[in-house]
Order: structure tokens, then sequence, then C-alpha cells
């Protein structure tokens, strides 16, 4: 439930809500039209035709700051989600995965004993804090804190080996801020200078919660404050975190040692249970430098005020009200421009799918996820491939030898689709009724210690990043598999009533992204395999990345809201995504058209390449506070709704054929970029 979570991935979403049967295909093709705005011309703004008329029937609920057609499927997700856990937990005779997740959301929204309980269940981890006596002692803290997923100074998981795939290993990265990205610590402009003051305040406020006086808890804040600009200082930039040689250092644990010789790593694996290791990945040295150097000079006390500030704000979901209150003040309303709070039952949905995913997305699989459903996706899926796989063979600008591997690594993509072959054990959580900060600590403990128990295993290429029921895709370059949570199989991404060129629009165009992030500007540096090595030749590399600039002026030109740009370099991989994605669901609806024997109808008064564009822009239809415009513009790796149309279709001649643009027009762009 913490801001930062979603805003990795906050677009490509969708989800599940209700049978497939109960869908209605007349009420699809129905808000279809409504959605339109006919006055507009496709070929000066395609967005504004495709989503004018849904922009304006959809303004944003009180208690979201962005609102889109993932937005409608989400909230018809949540209330399905709802009445199983409710069920869950009035049931008896319940499975061990009902017990857990119905005391999960029992407790969780049992507000009144949450507030009356206030935070004596933290006491134990706030004295642990304060009785700290010399820094000496702060690896064995922080490893305790860690080790229930308290954030602190730095953060320690595992993951795949870079140039080993095949192997899971240590990793050590940046960490320790709580607002959104190192550039707000950082930026002098007027509203980073304001959003500093207001989360300072936020910070003073959290303080006085914890019952400290006004005085003492704004010389807290600035404390916090200090150290957390120390970090940020150290901090790797967003955009060069996106070149995956920037981000992997491999070092002996003597090595990561001598980055920060004031903080002793052995004591703090040892605290933290991990396996031992000889090497692991230090994804920024420079950043345990910096670290190094904040600890030596910061004072006992200040370290400590920090810690107590992670330790409210990691857990402030399970607090009394007057801190869910105080949190939302700050990360809802003046980050996000949100208006209301969600009610209770909604975070609690979120928070049982957060910590008790799997168990809840198999009843959900059960449910509401038929077998014919994970076969039309296959289906598509196959199509989708063969498409990518034509594209790759005419590409003007590649050579037949890298051509070659590129087919290479195209077969070699695994299609995870609905949910995990093999369900994730909870049976070492304990859950129980009564006590929702315990049930949140025992789950992050469950949680962190699965990724520690990795460390020197061979990578697990079943498992899913992903719950069933969430409202997102994913590829995975070190895997090179695409993954795609039941959830999205469902309108408007795939309605199995609507005809193919709407499903290829919204499906199609969604696998055919997945499939090209595997040769986007990131991707196209991992082999088939999954390990970091340059499969190019030195001519066709060039050519990528001219072809990928391309992309990044495109975007760049693009405003957000306000002065703010959209960030090209930021973006580059989900825009080429995009672009690729789009492209190969045109030509797998125009192979399918040509496999049919019969004439195609105009369906609407529109025809099969109109409605494959018109489902690919309703797709994108959305509105959003400027605050979140905002927000999304600076730290998101995608681009807003009304780029994500506009910006692929301009640089498609089969969309100004399909509309009858005219050269000079908008929607046809004079310097058009092409790579996949
Ligand atoms: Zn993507």
């Amino acid at each position: 439930m913490r801001f930062s979570r979603p805003l990795i991935a906050i677009l490509f979403l969708t989800c599940m809500a209700m049978p497939l049967a109960a869908q209605e295909s007349k009420a699809t093709s129905n808000s279809i039209v409504t959605s339109l705005d006919k006055s507009a011309d496709p070929c000066v703004d395609f967005y504004q035709f495709a989503c004018g008329g849904w922009i304006k029937n959809n303004p944003i609920p009180a208690d979201q700051s962005i609102w889109s057609r993932f937005g409608e499927l989400a909230e018809r997700n949540r209330t399905v989600l709802r009445g199983i856990l409710e069920n869950a937990a009035k049931a008896t005779n319940r499975s061990a995965n009902e017990q857990k997740i119905g005391d999960y959301y029992a407790t969780c929204v049992d507000e009144d004993s949450i507030n009356k309980k206030g935070i004596a269940v933290l006491k134990p981890e706030f004295d642990r804090i304060t009785g700290l006596k010399d820094k000496a002692g702060l690896p064995a803290l922080l490893a305790h804190l860690h080790g229930e997923a308290i954030d602190g100074l730095f953060g320690f998981s595992s993951g795949a080996d870079f140039k080993n795939a095949k192997e899971v290993i240590a990793q050590a990265d940046q960490g320790g801020i709580s607002l959104p990205d190192r550039d707000y610590y950082l930026k002098d402009d007027p509203k980073s200078v304001e959003l500093r003051k207001a989360f300072s305040e936020h910070v003073a406020n959290t303080f006085k919660l914890l019952g400290d006086a006004p005085d003492k808890a704004a010389t807290e804040a600035k404390a916090v404050m200090d150290i957390e600009t120390a970090l940020a200082r150290g901090s790797m930039d967003r955009v060069e975190r996106r070149e995956p040689e920037k981000i992997y250092h491999k070092l002996s644990q003597q090595n990561w040692q001598a980055l920060a010789p004031s903080f002793s790593f052995a004591k703090y694996l040892s605290g933290l249970g991990a396996p031992t290791f000889t090497a692991l990945n230090v994804a920024p040295p420079d950043f345990f430098k910096a670290l190094d150097a904040e600890l030596k000079t910061v004072s006992l006390d200040d370290l400590k005020t920090y810690l107590r500030w992670h330790l409210a704000h990691s857990q402030v979901q399970a607090l009394p009200k007057a801190f869910v209150d105080e949190d939302f003040n700050f990360y809802g309303k003046t980050l996000q421009g949100t208006k209301e709070l969600q009610p209770r039952w909604k975070r609690c949905v979120a928070a049982a799918d957060g910590d008790l995913g799997e168990a809840l997305g198999q009843v959900f699989v059960e449910k509401y996820y038929p077998p014919e459903a994970k076969a039309r996706t296959l289906k598509m899926v196959n199509q989708l491939e063969a498409a990518l796989h034509q594209d790759i063979s005419e590409l003007p600008w590649m050579s037949d030898t890298t051509k070659k591997q590129a087919l290479v690594k195209l077969a070699a993509i695994q299609n995870k689709i609905g949910y995990p072959a093999k369900w994730r054990d909870y049976s070492a959580l304990k859950i129980e009724r009564g006590d929702a900060l315990s049930n949140s600590l025992r789950a992050n403990a469950f949680e962190i210690h699965r990724q520690l128990a990795k460390i020197g295993k061979l990578l697990d290429k079943q498992e899913w990043q992903m719950t069933p029921p969430t409202v997102n895709a994913y590829y995975d370059p070190t895997e090179n598999d695409i993954n795609f949570p039941a959830g999205i199989l469902q309108p408007p991404f795939y309605d199995f009533k609507a005809d193919d060129a709407l499903n290829f629009g919204g499906m199609g165009a969604v696998i055919g992204h997945e499939l090209t992030h595997g040769f986007d500007d990131q991707g196209a540096l991992f082999d088939p395999e999954g390990n970091l090595k340059n499969w190019w030749t030195s001519e066709d590399e060039k050519a990528f990345k001219e072809r990928t600039q391309c992309i990044v002026d495109e975007y760049d030109q693009f405003v957000a809201v306000d002065d703010v740009h959209v960030r090209g370099k930021l973006t580059l991989g989900e825009n080429t995504a995009d672009n690729g994605g789009l492209r190969i669901a045109h030509m797998a609806l125009m192979k399918s058209l040509a496999d049919a024997a019969r004439q195609p109808e105009k369906i609407d008064g529109f025809t099969p390449e109109q409605r494959l564009f018109i489902g690919w822009g309703q797709i994108w239809c959305q509105n959003e506070t400027d605050q979140m415009a905002r927000l999304l513009a600076l730290n998101n790796e995608h681009s807003p709704g009304k780029y994500r149309a506009n910006g692929v279709v301009q640089n498609m001649p089969e969309f100004q054929k399909a509309w009858g643009c005219k050269a000079g027009q908008p929607m046809v762009r004079a310097n058009a970029c092409h790579v996949w």
C-alpha cells in the first residue's frame, strides 16, 4: 500500500472482474461509440477522437488521482476480491489459505480495534531503536528492521545475476528515502522546494502523533530531511539506472565492505539471517561510499530519529486513523492531488493482495478464470509472435546475422499466462484475527526471508512477480518471458464477443508491447538465456540506436502538464514497446483477416483497421489531477495516455491510410520513427 509501490508500473493496468459470460458485447459496442468524440478529427488529435466522450463523462472519483479505463476495471476487480475476502472471513470449515485471507482481511477492516490499540504493538520496535547505544550496534538493528521490510539507509535482497541469469545472487542497492525520487531532494525549482516543505511538515506531524513536543518534532523532521538528502545525493539518477551495465557491479563481500568501512555488513547479514555467499551485485557502489560518509558524521540521536520515522512510515496503514490521515494528507493530497482517502475496505483488499496475493489469487482464478480464457490468450500470443517473427525478418535496417540472433531470442521467450503453475506455500506464515500490525509485520518478514532464501539457488522461472488479480503485465529480461496475470483478459483488452479488430487493438497490442520489451533499449542487451550479453553486430547496434533516438526526440516534445515535458529517455523502453506492439498487432490482424475467407464488415461505421486503432486509443483514455500528471511525468517510465495513443499512431503509415490522413496533419509525423 506504500506509495512507492504502484509508482513503477502504474500503467498497463487492467483487471478481471466478472465471469466472462456476463459480459455483453452490445454494451461494449455502445461504450466504444459513446467514448468517442466524433466532432474531433482523428488525423488532428486521435486521442481526442477516440477518448473525448469518455474523458467528458468520467471525472476523477474523489478517492483517485488518476481515472482511466483501467481504473474502471480495477474498481470492479476490487469488488470481486472484496466478496472473496468477506466470504473467507465468515465461512466455516475453511482451508488453510481461506483462514489466512479471511482473518487478515477481517482484522484489517476492523478500524475500531486498530484505533483502540494505538501504537502499543510497535512499542518493542521503537524501544529497540531508542535503545541503540552506539553506531556499532546499527548493523544488527537495521538487520532486524529490514527483516520486517521496514526501510532504512539502503536496500538488500536477491535477484538474477545479470551475467549468469540462471543463478540468483544477493543484491545491495540504494534506498532509504521517503520521497518518490532522489530529484525531489536535489532540485531547486519552486514546486520541489514547496514539496520538501510539505514533506518536512508531514514528518514533524508524524513525530507529534508519536507523542513528541512540537519543537522537538520540527528538529526531528530536519534530521530526517538531512539524512535523506545525503542519501539522495549519493543515489543514481532514474534514467541512468535504466542502463543494466551501470547497475551491475559484482563484488566480493570484502570489496563491498571496503566501500563502507563504518558499517559492518557481516554483522548485518548475520542479523538478517541471509544465506552465506561470496559475491553479490552492489548496484551503485558510489551510493555505499556516500552512505559511509553520512554514517561517519551523523549523530547517534539523528540516526535513531531517522529510523523511528521509517518505522512509523512503513507501517502506517496498520496504525490508528490519525496516522493514516496524516499520511494521506501528504502522499495522497499534496503529492497526488487526491481529494479523499480510499474507504478502508479498498485499502485492505490491496493489502491482502500484497501480503497474501497467491492465496487470494488462487480463489480468484478458480472462480473467474476459466481454462478457455487461457486458451484464447495463448492463441493470440502465438499470432503476435508470428507477426513479430515476420516483422524482424523483413526489417530493412538489420543484417541477416543479427536477425538470426533476434529470431533465436524470440523463439526462446516463455509465455506465462493467467497464474503460476505452482502456487506459493504460505504455511509458514501465521495470520491471526485480532492484530493487524502483527499480521503485517509477519507477512513482511515472510516475504523478505522468501527472497533471501533464493540467494545461491537456481532462478525459478515459474515464479511470478505479480499476483493473478493484478492489473498489469510484464516482460522480464533475465527470464526472457512475458507474463499476463489472469486479470488482463477482460474488456477493454479482450472481449470474447467483440470482433477481432477491437481485440487486436487492445489485448493484441498489449501482448505485442510485452514481446517488444524483449527488444527495446534494455531488452536488446540481454540474450535468449537472459544474460547481459551483446548479440548484435556493431553496424546493427548503431542503426538501432539511431532509431531509438528518434523515439527519444519524439516523446521529449510532448508536454505532460504545465511546463513539464515527457522524459524521452526515461520512457524510451515503454514507448518502443508501444510502437512495436501496435505495429505487430496490426500485422497480426491483417493476417487474420486475410486468412478468413469473407470480407469483414464495417461495425458502428468503422472498418476493421479503424477499429483496431480505436481499440488501441481507448485503452489509454484517462483523466488525472495536475499533481499526478507531474508526478508520473517525472518518475514513471510510461508516457501519459494521450501520448501512448498519439505518439504511436503518428509514426504509422497504416494508421494514416486507414483514416485518410494527409501529409502535414498532426497525426502524420514528417520524421516518423520506426524501430520494430
Ligand atoms: Zn511495458
